[in-house]
Formats: C-alpha cells, sequence, structure tokens
C-alpha cells in the first residue's frame, strides 16, 4: 500500500467512525420499571425539575413512554443550585 491510498483510506475509516458515531443514539431509553418510575413525587423531587424530562412531550431522554410531569424516578437529576453570595 502506497503512502496516498494509505492515506485515503485513514482519512475514509475517520469519516465512516464520523458519520457511524454521530448517528448513533448515546444511550437507549429504559423501561419504567428497570428506573422504578412512579406517577407521584419523592421527597419533593419531580420529573418537571429533571433536567431529562421534555416538557413539550411529556417525555423523557431516559425512560420510555409518556411521563407524568409530577412523577419521579431513579435517574433523577438536576444540576445543582449555585450558591448566591450575600453582599
Ligand atoms: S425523574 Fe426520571 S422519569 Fe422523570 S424526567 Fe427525570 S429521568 Fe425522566
Amino acid at each position: 500500500m502506497n503512502d496516498l491510498s494509505r492515506r485515503l483510506f485513514l482519512r475514509y475509516m475517520a469519516i465512516l467512525g464520523l458519520a457511524v458515531f454521530s448517528t448513533t443514539a448515546l444511550y437507549a431509553k429504559g423501561t419504567k420499571a428497570k428506573y422504578k418510575y412512579q406517577e407521584t413525587p419523592k421527597d419533593g423531587k419531580t420529573c418537571l425539575e429533571c433536567m431529562h424530562f421534555v416538557k413539550d412531550k411529556n417525555e423523557c431522554r431516559m425512560v420510555e413512554g409518556s411521563i407524568n410531569p409530577d412523577g419521579w424516578c431513579a435517574a433523577y437529576y438536576t444540576l445543582p443550585k449555585k450558591k448566591t453570595v450575600k453582599k
């Protein structure tokens, strides 16, 4: 294999890898049972404030099916709240 064809082959493989990576979901959704989903809040925490919740569709990026905004599951996650400095 000469230098030019090796370079073309490597370039082709890099482009192919990027195409596969960019079109494949990084994670698959799991069932409600897997994430212990419940239709009610837990300790005041709800899907509505979870970063995985898709408000306009009432769906979740982690859990399959329709999601109740007042529900909760084990994958609940919110960004930590910023501390405010008193002046
Ligand atoms: S709490 Fe669970 S079901 Fe609700 S939005 Fe977050 S990850 Fe999805």
